[in-house]
C-alpha cells in the first residue's frame, strides 16, 4: 500500500463520519475499520443484483435468489415451554407470498415491522408454500435510499454483530462522497494502462456499474498491493547492493579438489551448472543473495556444502541452518563425514541441545591455525545471538517460511555474509516473485543419473493389509520403509498422539519380526537422534512417523512410503514426503492410503501417481488449497492481501515488478549524487 501521511484525509477516523457515535466507532473497530480508508478498503464479500428481483412466483425449488415484496405477517412460534422457536413473516409481491422463517432466533422480532418493504436473498427450500429458511434480509426505507440499495449491483460487505450491510453500504457511500477526492493515484498521475484509475476502482470495487467492474476494480487494487510488496522487497536488494560490500569467499580450490574426489559420486552437470553461479556471487562486489530451487532429492546438500568449503578456504566460517532439530543432526553429520578428513571442524548447535563441541570462540581454531569452522543449528542458531566475527556464509536449508524481513534480519549481523537460502518446495512463480523477490534464483534441474524410479498407488484401507504383505516382503529382501501419519496437530494432540502410539504398536505385530521405530515431534532430541541412527543403521527396518519427516531426510535405502490419511496432507507435502524414496539405485513404491468416502480427495492424490514433477504439483496445489496451505499457514512470511490472490494474479505480479523497477529508477536519477560511484 502507498504509505499514508499523518495529514492524509483518508486517515480520517469514522467517527467523523455521519452516523457514526462511539458505540458504532467500537463495532466497526472490531472489522478493522478504523479510517475513512480503511472503509474505502473495506472489500465487499459478495454483490447482489437488484437491477431484477424475482417476482416470488418465478422462484424455483433449491435457487438462491433475491426477491422482494412487503411483510403482511409475521409472529413467532414456541415449542417444548419455549425452548425452541420459529420465527416467521410473510411477504408479498403482486405474484405470490414468501415464507421466511428462523429458528430459535426469537430476537427477530424486534428487527421488523408488518407494512415494510423488505429484499430477501437465500435458498428456496420449499413450493408449497414458498420458503426459505433464514434468508438475508434488508428493510428498505424511504426514496432516498432506493438508489444505493436497490436498482443497482449492490454490495454485500463483511459485517459483524450490530452492524447490518446495509449500514455499511451507506457508511462506504458516505466516506466515497466527502472523502473520494482525497484518493490520489499512487504511483504517478499517468495510472496504469489498462485498468481504471485508483478512485475509480474504490468507486467500481463497491458499486459497480456492470458485472465485471468489480474484477477490474480487484485487479487494479491488487496491483497497488502486488507494487508497494515489490517496492520494498527492490529497495531493499538496492540498498544492500549499494550499500554493503561482498566478503572475497570464492575459494582457492585447495580444499574442493580433495573434497569432489573423495564424494562416491561425480556431482551432475545441472549442480556443477549451479555451482559456477554460486561462486561467482561469493566472489562479487556485492553479498550474494540467491535461492537454490530444485526438486527433492536432486542433490541440494552437495551444493551447499561447496559453497561452504569456498567460504573456509576463504578464511570465513559458516552457518548451516535447517528448519528441524532431525535435519540438523542429519546435515550436521553429513557435513562431518565430508569435512573432518580435510581438517574442517563441524559443529552442531541447536536449541535443545549443546552437548557437541559448542565452540564459542571459533575464531581460536584460527588463531592455532586451524581452519574455520562449519556450524549446523536450526533457526534458533541466528536468532540466540550466534554471530561469529568471521562469518562469510549463511545457508537456510529446506526453508520456505521466512519472509523477506525476517530472512534480512537472519544475516544482518555486522558485516553481510553471503546468503544461500535452499527450497524444498517447488515454488509456484506467483509466490516465489512475492516470497524470493528480492533473490536471484538458480535452479538444479535434472535429478542424478542412475536413481531408481519411483511408483505411487493410491488405495483404500481395505488393501491395507496387502500393504503390510508388501512391506513385509520388501522388508525381508533387505530394503526399508516410511509409514507416516498426518501431522499431530495442537487441537488433538492426545488423540493424534495416541494414534500414532497405537498404530505403531500394531505394526510391530503385523510386521514382526522385522523391527519397527517410532518418530514423533513429542520426542526430545535425543531420543529422535537414537531413532534416526537406528534407521540409517539398518537395526530398523520400518519407520512409523508422523510428517516430521517430511524435510531433508536421507536414507537412500529406504524404498517404501506408505501414506496413510493421505487426503489429510497437501499436494505439495506428500510430494516432500515421497521424496523421502527414490533416492538410491533401486525402484521405488510410495502408497498413498484415502479413505473411500473421500472420492474427491481421492482424485485430487491421482496428480501425484501422474506426474513427479515438483512444480506441477505445487502449482495444482496453490490452485487447490491457496498459498498459505501450501507454504504452512501461519508463518508462510506471506503478507496478507486484502485484493490480490497469488493462486491466480501471475501477470500482476510480473507487471508490479516492473512497474516496482521503473520507479525506483526514476527515485535515482532523481536524487543527486546517488549510485554515481558504481560497486560501492
Ligand atoms: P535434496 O536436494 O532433496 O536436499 P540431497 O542433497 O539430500 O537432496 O541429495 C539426495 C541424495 O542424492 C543424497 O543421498 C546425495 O548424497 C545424493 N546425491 C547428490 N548428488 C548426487 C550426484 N551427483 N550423483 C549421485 N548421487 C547424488
Ligand atoms: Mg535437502
Amino acid at each position: 500500500m502507498p504509505v499514508q501521511e499523518t495529514t492524509d484525509p483518508l486517515n480520517t477516523p469514522v467517527a467523523m463520519l455521519r452516523g457514526v457515535g462511539p458505540e458504532r466507532q467500537a463495532q466497526l473497530a472490531r472489522l478493522d475499520l478504523r479510517t475513512v480508508g480503511d472503509l474505502l478498503l473495506h472489500r465487499p464479500r459478495r454483490y447482489e443484483d437488484r437491477r431484477t428481483f424475482r417476482k416470488v412466483r418465478e422462484l424455483a425449488l433449491h435457487e438462491t435468489a433475491a426477491t422482494r415484496g412487503h411483510i403482511v405477517a409475521m409472529g413467532t412460534k414456541r415449542y417444548r415451554r419455549g425452548s425452541r422457536s420459529v420465527f416467521e413473516l410473510i411477504v408479498e409481491d403482486e405474484t405470490g407470498r414468501l415464507h421466511c422463517r428462523w429458528w430459535n432466533l426469537p430476537f427477530m422480532e424486534e428487527r421488523f415491522q408488518v407494512g415494510q418493504e423488505l429484499v430477501v436473498f437465500g435458498r428456496v427450500r420449499d413450493l408449497k408454500p414458498v420458503t426459505i429458511d433464514h434468508p438475508e434480509t434488508e428493510i428498505i426505507e424511504g426514496d432516498e435510499e432506493r438508489s444505493l440499495h436497490l436498482h443497482r449491483l449492490v454490495p454485500v460487505h463483511p459485517a459483524t454483530e450490530g452492524l447490518t450491510p446495509r449500514y455499511l453500504r451507506w457508511l462506504v457511500w458516505q466516506a466515497l462522497e466527502r472523502f473520494g477526492g482525497a484518493v490520489v493515484e499512487p504511483w504517478g498521475d499517468a495510472g496504469i494502462a489498462g485498468l481504471p484509475s485508483r478512485i475509480d476502482a474504490i468507486r467500481a470495487l463497491h458499486f459497480p456499474g456492470e458485472s465485471g467492474e468489480e474484477e477490474q476494480a480487484r485487479k487494479r487494487l491488487a496491483l497497488d498491493e502486488f507494487i508497494g510488496l515489490q517496492l520494498g522487497i527492490q529497495r531493499r536488494r538496492r540498498n544492500l547492493q549499494s550499500n554493503a560490500a561482498g566478503l572475497p569467499c570464492s575459494g582457492d580450490n585447495r580444499l574442493m579438489r580433495p573434497f569432489l574426489s573423495r564424494l562416491p559420486f561425480k556431482l551432475t552437470d545441472a549442480q556443477t551448472q549451479v555451482l559456477r553461479e554460486l561462486r561467482r556471487d561469493m566472489g562479487g562486489a556485492h553479498p550474494m543473495r540467491r535461492l537454490l530451487q530444485g526438486d527433492v532429492g536432486c542433490g541440494k546438500t552437495v551444493v551447499a556444502a561447496c559453497c561452504a568449503i569456498m567460504a573456509v578456504e576463504s578464511g570465513y566460517e559458516v552457518a548451516y541452518m535447517t528448519p528441524t532439530e532431525v535435519l540438523a543432526r542429519q546435515q550436521w553429520q553429513t557435513l562431518k563425514s565430508w569435512f573432518e578428513p580435510l581438517g574442517i571442524p563441524v559443529h552442531l548447535r541447536t536449541g535443545s541441545l549443546k552437548t557437541e563441541p559448542a565452540d564459542d570462540t571459533p575464531t581460536e581454531a584460527l588463531r592455532g591455525g586451524g581452519l574455520p569452522a562449519v556450524t549446523v543449528g536450526t533457526h534458533a542458531l541466528i536468532e540466540s545471538g550466534f554471530a561469529p566475527p568471521r562469518l562469510g556464509l549463511v545457508i537456510i536449508d529446506e526453508q520456505h517460511k521466512f519472509g523477506v524481513v525476517q530472512r534480512e534480519a537472519l544475516v544482518r549481523k555486522g558485516r553481510y555474509p553471503h546468503l544461500l537460502v535452499m527450497t524444498a518446495t517447488p515454488i509456484p512463480r506467483t509466490l516465489g516473485l512475492t516470497l524470493y523477490g528480492d533473490l536471484d534464483v538458480s535452479v538444479i534441474d535434472a535429478l542424478p543419473a542412475e536413481r531408481g524410479r519411483i511408483t505411487t498407488h493410491v488405495r483404500t484401507e481395505a488393501s491395507l493389509p496387502k500393504v503390510w504383505e508388501f512391506v513385509r516382503s520388501e522388508a525381508a529382501a533387505g530394503r526399508q520403509a516410511y509409514v507416516v501419519y498426518p501431522r499431530v496437530e495442537e487441537a488433538d494432540l492426545q488423540t493424534g498422539l495416541k494414534a500414532v502410539l497405537q498404530e505403531h504398536a500394531r505394526l510391530e505385530q503385523t510386521l514382526s519380526p522385522h523391527r519397527v521405530g517410532l518418530l514423533h515431534g513429542r520426542l526430545d532430541a535425543v531420543e529422535k537422534e537414537a531413532v534416526m541412527g537406528a534407521f540409517r543403521d539398518r537395526r530398523l527396518q520400518v519407520l512409523v512417523a508422523t510428517s516430521i519427516i517430511e524435510v531433508g531426510l536421507d536414507v537412500p535405502n529406504a524404498t517404501v512410503m506408505v501414506i496413510e490419511n493421505a487426503d489429510r496432507f497437501g499436494l505439495a507435502q506428500l510430494h516432500q514426503l515421497r521424496g523421502r524414496i527414490g533416492r538410491g539405485k533401486g525402484d521405488s513404491t510410495c502408497i498413498l492410503v484415502a479413505g473411500v468416502r473421500t472420492q474427491e480427495a481421492r482424485a485430487r492424490l491421482k496428480v501425484l501417481a501422474e506426474t513427479q514433477d515438483g512444480f506441477r504439483i505445487a502449482e495444482a496445489d496453490l490452485q487447490l488449497r491457496g498459498p498459505g496451505e501450501l507454504l504452512g499457514q501461519s508463518q508462510s512470511g506471506l503478507p496478507p492481501f486484502r485484493f490480490g490472490d497469488l493462486a491466480r494474479d501471475l501477470k500482476l505480479v510480473e507487471q508490479a515488478r516492473g512497474i516496482a523497477a521503473q520507479l525506483l529508477d526514476q527515485e535515482e536519477t532523481k536524487r543527486p549524487g546517488a549510485r554515481c560511484t558504481p560497486g560501492r
